[in-house]
């Protein structure tokens, strides 16, 4: 059966990781048909808004989209595009898996496989309660958690570790200090863990858990917390493995999901063939899983592994000389 995907070009290297991406997917067969729509800079150039009402109905049609990053023009009014995009279509979960994967320069080249869930509309992302004093001296910010943003992050958390087979969540908070936001977040987590007995559930605060991920990140397998913490967390992930360049991302909500790369635009080597495509061809295999394609979807990712391991035609960030295509094209060969 066609599936037809929403496909955001981006910008900075956005085309040329989006480009070397469709070459990877089209060599794998899937039947999956492209409906290109413009979001950020190029869509300001082209339409004269960077978030055109097109876009937005093409991602409400297919429910499914694959972005590159986009470039919010500083002082446009909008915080962020993708920011804009997470509110539009309620995509609570931001889910962020972090493998180690050979040849990468990291510090853990084996022994760390953790996805990270984070909540994705609340906590201090919501956008209110922010002034600051004419002055200039004392600034304040609202943060909000509910029962229900809390409940279902967490029993996203729970279904994915169901799902795919995995043994054990931690519960990330900070709730000695913040008694009522993450207080809450950890009460509805201790509810939920309830229901789901067969996985094991601990809790940690943030703060210890950032030291355990870089001493000791073998202990986790699936991390759920708030959105200001899981923001930094799975950056966090991301260089215990190998960077921003393999670090891949999907934003799922109810009725549509976007799956991207978690870097930005990179517009330094943007335009030059230099930027690594695999953090976005991850982010497709992502989307595989949630099309209900789970063997497709590791098929890619053995065939992006396979590449790292041959050191075939990588790009300068992973000490390679290749270009972005000639990547692409060594992973597509391997499928
Ligand atoms: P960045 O991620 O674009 O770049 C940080 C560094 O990492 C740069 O040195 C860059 O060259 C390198 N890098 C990033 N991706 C790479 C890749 N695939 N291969 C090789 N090297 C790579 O972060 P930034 O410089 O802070 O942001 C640049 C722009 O991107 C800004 O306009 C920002 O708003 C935007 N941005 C967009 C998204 C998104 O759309 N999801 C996310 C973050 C930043």
């Amino acid at each position: 059966m066609t599936q037809t995907i929403t496909v955001i070009r981006g910008d900075g290297i956005g085309p040329e990781i989006m480009d070397a991406t469709l070459h990877v997917l089209d060599t794998m067969q899937l039947g999956l048909k492209y409906e290109y729509a413009d979001a950020g800079l190029a869509a300001m150039e082209k339409h004269g808004e960077l978030l055109p009402a097109a876009t937005l109905e093409s991602i409400r049609r297919n429910a499914i989209a694959l972005k590159s990053p986009l470039t919010t023009p500083v002082g446009e009014g909008f915080s962020s595009i993708n920011v804009a995009l997470r509110r539009h279509f309620d995509l609570y979960a931001n889910v962020r898996p972090a493998k180690s994967f050979p040849n990468t320069k990291s510090r853990f080249p084996s022994g760390v496989d953790i996805v990270t869930v984070r909540e994705n509309t609340e906590g201090a992302y919501i956008g209110e309660g922010q002034s600051i004093t004419e002055d200039g001296e004392t600034a304040t910010l609202m943060q909000k958690v509910t029962r229900k943003g809390s409940e279902r992050i967490v029993r996203y958390a729970f279904d994915l570790a169901r799902r795919t087979g995995r043994k054990k969540i931690t519960v990330v908070h900070k709730a000695n200090i913040l008694k009522t936001t993450s207080g809450l977040f950890l009460k509805v987590a201790r509810e939920v863990a309830a229901q789901y007995p067969e996985i094991e559930c601990n809790e940690m605060i943030v703060d210890n858990t950032c030291m355990q991920l870089v001493m000791r990140p073998e202990q986790f397998d699936v991390i759920v917390t708030t959105n200001l913490f899981g923001d930094i967390i799975s950056d966090l992930c991301a260089g215990l493995v190998g960077g921003l360049g393999l670090a891949p991302g999907a934003n799922i909500g109810v009725d549509a999901a976007i799956f991207e790369a978690v870097h930005g635009t990179a517009p330094d080597i943007a335009g030059k063939g230099l930027a690594n495509p695999c953090a976005l061809i991850l982010g497709a295999a992502q989307m595989l899983d949630h099309l209900g394609k789970p063997d497709q979807a590791q098929r890619l990712r053995e065939a992006v592994i396979a590449t790292l391991e041959a050191k075939d035609s990588l790009t300068p960030d992973l000490g390679g000389d290749g270009d972005t295509m000639a990547f692409a094209r060594a992973i597509a060969n391997r499928l």
